[in-house]
């Protein structure tokens, strides 16, 4: 999770980073996504004036760095996020101009970096079957390492073994 001190002109929501050379997988600011009943007045930025970003490493960068310093993780997610905003400024796909790129840099607050390593993030590889449901036992399983690792591969995932058992 990164602090920016204030909004941003970033003209996206989140992004997935097609750069093998980085770190990231894909960053999303967090006002971004919809309310959550387990959000708290930590992890979003909707009444703050700053601006939350998380930073998904890469599973393959992550297994890698697993045993580093949380603080070493955070500088090097960091920084990859500051590249991947200095490249938005450059051809041939500009979408900030170079003041918007320096505007955005100026504003990563150091102190308000953190970094935690969810180890079980992601199932890999996925079993990809949907949902598993023995009738005869009447025992039904979904989630999203059923369908693709994903929330929304989670939530078909519930509906197609709610739609089996019904
Ligand atoms: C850091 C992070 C950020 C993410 N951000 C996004 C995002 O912005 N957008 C997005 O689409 N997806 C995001 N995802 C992915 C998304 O969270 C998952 O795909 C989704 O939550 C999977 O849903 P699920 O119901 O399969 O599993 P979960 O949401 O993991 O639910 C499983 C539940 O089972 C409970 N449980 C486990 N074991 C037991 C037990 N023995 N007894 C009782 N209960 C148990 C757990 O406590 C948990 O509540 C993110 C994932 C991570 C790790």
């Amino acid at each position: 999770m990164l602090g920016l001190r204030d909004k941003t002109s970033l003209p996206f929501g989140g992004a997935f980073v097609n750069d093998d050379t980085s770190p990231l997988s894909w960053v999303c600011k967090q006002s971004s996504k919809a309310p959550s009943t387990t959000t708290t007045s930590t992890t979003t930025d909707s009444t703050q004036q700053g601006e939350a970003w998380v930073l998904h490493g890469k599973a393959s960068w992550s297994a890698t760095h697993q045993d580093d310093q949380p603080e070493k993780v955070a500088a090097e997610l960091t920084s990859a996020f500051k590249k991947l905003v200095a490249s938005m400024g450059q051809a041939p796909n500009t979408l900030l101009t170079s003041s918007e790129v320096d505007k955005v840099l100026s504003l990563v607050v150091t102190p308000a970096i953190h970094a935690h390593l969810w180890r079980y993030a992601i199932a890999t590889p996925p079993l990809n079957v949907g949902y598993m449901w023995d009738p005869e036992r009447g025992v039904g399983v979904c989630g999203d390492w059923c369908n693709g690792s994903k929330v929304e591969g989670a939530f078909m995932s519930g509906y197609l073994l709610a739609k089996a058992m019904l």
